[in-house]
Order: structure tokens, then sequence, then C-alpha cells
């Protein structure tokens, strides 16, 4: 059974393809390992074929067959201000006859790291990079060459992108240095990194009172959107705050995600804990390519060409990426922006609780800001482990139902969700109104 709203709205555009999202897979997978550039866009989690997106506007994207859907993805989280923004269209078109990349400082680099220091005052110094990868990897060799020391810890479930240290899985005893998670990440980069459990301040006593002077520096999301939404408490981040202080260890805050998402100073300023160093990226590209790094002065200024880390870019802070953050930099800094996207987000949080409960299903849901997460389980979970025990059979159907009647979810139930500026009540009444079939499959 379709949704007659959504099925309605989907009948508006018109694609220039000629190919079904089957027949443009089938071929991706010639020529694209997978088919795809990046591996979650691949469905493998929930199966079936991958829809080929063709045009985003405001909260919608239509894929190759001309169906129309809600996107709660939002490009994983940039498009805050939903897509194709008329402004943000206008700044990028107007930039782009006046070149569009230089290799050389420009005025608006300027411009933006301005505005990054004053919205998140942990950031004296920034620099810009092209990808949220970039930024992490960019952080934990800068941190590597303040403190003169190799190890990091890293917290299992978080995702900083795909730097070789990171890419890492907890080591076979309690406390033991990582294995590699992925191929091709040599075992003495993975040896350096320990994974720990996320929001358990235990484990964090633990190995500080183990290895007291051989941490350089602690990474994590401080809100995580990788394993699907997981709160964590302040507790936990207030006593790594104070380890990594007492310690002489950097606290890389990863707000690559949650930075100008669950507010306009990011999870720093909800928890009101300053890190040494700060990674971010989606929302401050504005949907290109750009991501950046910052945090004390004195830890930056270790940066090349000032200090002996080196780290570099030929695209870095180009005019087009830093035009788009620019752009939308502004839209989110205008009156009551942050109120009503947290309303908005809330509100469909609420319906979706509200609806399942109706249909006798075991559910919870929770916001921040424009960041969600929803779970097949009673409550909200605190520790991975709590996500790991979620109905992922039941996610799986909810989620092809959905699909299905024009409504864009991720396809993982380990992953947070995105609601945009341009998502009203329209469209989270038509999302409920969906999942009440969704839910009763
Ligand atoms: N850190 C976090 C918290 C992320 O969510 C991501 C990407 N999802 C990254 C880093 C990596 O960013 P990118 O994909 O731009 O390299």
């Amino acid at each position: 059974m379709l949704n007659p709203l959504l099925n309605a709205a989907s009948q508006n555009y018109n694609p220039t393809m000629t190919q079904t999202n089957e027949q443009l897979f089938t071929e991706s997978q010639h020529y694209i390992p997978g088919g795809v550039n990046s591996p979650v866009r691949a469905f493998k989690s929930v199966g079936g074929t991958p829809k080929f997106m063709q045009r985003g506007k405001g909260a919608y994207l239509w894929d190759a067959e001309g169906k129309r859907y809600i996107d709660y993805i939002g490009s994983w989280g940039p498009m805050i201000v939903g897509h194709a923004h008329a402004k943000v269209v206008a700044a990028l078109q107007a930039r782009a006859a006046l070149g569009t990349s230089f290799g050389t400082p420009t005025e608006l680099e300027l411009e933006l790291a301005k505005a990054i220091c004053r919205l998140m005052p942990s950031i004296e110094q920034v620099r810009l990079v092209n990808s949220g990868t970039e930024a992490t990897m960019s952080s934990i060799r800068l941190a590597r060459g303040y403190t003169q020391r190799d190890v990091i810890i890293k917290f299992e479930g978080c995702y900083h992108g795909h730097v070789d240290g990171l890419l890492v899985k907890a080591g076979s005893g309690a406390l033991t240095f990582s294995q590699p998670s992925s191929a091709g990440v040599p075992e003495q980069i993975a040896g350096n990194t320990l994974v720990l459990p996320y929001n358990d301040i235990q484990a964090i006593e633990t190995a500080f009172q183990k290895y007291p002077e051989q941490i350089a520096a602690v990474i994590l999301e401080p809100i995580a959107g990788n394993m699907n939404l997981l709160i964590p408490s302040r507790e936990f981040l207030l006593r790594l705050r104070e380890l990594c202080t007492q310690l002489n260890t950097v606290l890389i805050f990863d707000e690559v995600m949650t930075g100008f998402r669950v507010n306009l100073h990011g999870a720093q300023h909800l928890f009101e804990i300053t890190p040494d160093l700060t990674a971010i990226g989606k929302v401050i590209g504005g949907g290109m390519p750009l991501a950046a790094f910052g945090g004390k002065r004195e830890i930056m200024q270790l940066l090349s060409p000032v200090g002996p880390v080196y780290q570099a870019g030929t695209l870095s802070g180009n005019p087009m990426a830093v035009t788009a953050g620019l752009k939308t930099l502004e839209l989110i800094q205008q009156p009551l922006f942050f109120e009503t996207l947290a309303q908005t987000t809330k509100n469909l949080c609420d319906g979706l609780i509200a609806t399942a409960k109706a249909a006798g299903i075991a559910f919870n849901a929770q916001s921040v800001g424009g960041m969600f997460g929803f779970y097949f389980a009673e409550a909200i979970p605190q520790t991975l482990a709590d996500i790991q025990a979620n109905d992922h059979k039941r996610f799986n159907q909810f989620f092809h139902s959905m699909l299905a009647q024009g409504v864009y979810l991720a396809p993982s139930s380990y992953e947070a969700g995105f609601v945009s500026a341009a998502h009203g009540e329209t469209e989270i009444t038509a999302t409920i109104d969906a999942a009440k079939i969704a839910f009763a499959c």
C-alpha cells in the first residue's frame, strides 16, 4: 500500500535519463567497485537496489525514474538549508564565473576562517581541507607532533573517515592495542590505536592509568552519529577533558557531523566542554567538498609552513567550496533557524514514537538540533551494545516500506538521520502517515 500524498507528489518530474535505477546499478557495478563511490550508498545492509538520484530541491530528491522522495539523509549531513537553496545556487553561479580555483590565498578563505573562529570559540586558528577524513587525519598528525607521542585513543562505533589508524577494531584482550578493521591497514599502524567503549568512564580511567605518558590524543564524536544517534553523558566528556588536561593529551572533538548541525556552535557548546582541536566538515561546505580542523593557537602554530607538522592541499579552501560554506553559514545564522529546525526534527521523532506505540511496536527516537536517531528497541541507547541489540530485521522492513512510499531514510540502522530547514509540517505529516503503513507491515 502506498501513501497517497507521497505518490501524488511523485508525478511531477520528468527525468531526462532513460535508464531505470536497476539498469544504472548493473552498469555502474561494471565500472565502479560495487557501483558506488562510498560503501554505505550500496544498500548492502538493507538489500535492494540503490536509487540513482538526479535532482534535489528543498526537502526532496528525485531519482532516475522520476520518483520523488522526502530526503532524511541530506547528503549525510551537509544539506541543512535544503537542496539547491536559491541563495546558495546564486552565490555559486556568480562565483564560478570568476574562477573556481587558484591555488593562492583568497579573501574568501579569510572570511570563512573568521566566521568559524567566531562561531566555535575553541578554534583560535583553523585550516581548511576538502574532506572530514583529511580533517581528522591532520588533527591526529598535529597532536602527535605537538605531544611527541604516538598512541591515540578512539571509541568503538565512532567513525572519523577512512584514516588508516582509525580503521581499527579493539584488540583481543582488555586494553590491548588494536587490529586493522580494513585490509590494507598495516598492523604497526593499527597497533598505535587503543579502541575503548564509548560513554564508559571506567574504560578511560583504566587506559590513562595504564598509559599515562604515551597517549598523544583522544578523538571522539562528542555526540555519536555513526552508530545511529548516541548521546553520551556529560560526565563522560568532562572526565575525558580532565584526564587529557592532567596528562597533556590532546582532546580532539570530531564535529564533522555535529558542527553547525546540533546547534550553531557544535556539541562542545551544548556540553560546555572545550576541546583542544576540533574537526568540522559537512555543513561548513554547504554541499561542496570542504572541511576544516582547528583549535588552540599554540598547537595550530606547529603546522607547516610555520612549524614542522606537514599538511597541504591543492584544492583546499577553493573559492567554490568556500562560497557555498559562507552562504550556508549566513543562512543558518538567521534568527530562529535552529529553534525551528530542532522543533521540526522533534516533531518527526514524537510523531514516529506515537505511531509505533499505537501499532504496539518496540520503538524509540530522539533528536538533537537537526539530527535524529530512531531505534527498534524500548529504550534510548546508552552504549553501542544497546544499538546492536536493536531489531535490525524490523528496521530493514521499515526502511523498504518507507522507501517505496517516497521517504528516503539512511539505508542502515547504524546511521543518524538529518532534517533540513526546508522540511516543514507537510513533509513531517507525510512521513508519519507513511510510517503508519510501514509499522503495519
Ligand atoms: N567524521 C565524522 C564524524 C563523520 O561522520 C564523517 C563522515 N561521515 C567523517 C569524519 C569523514 O568525513 P568525509 O566523508 O568527508 O571524509
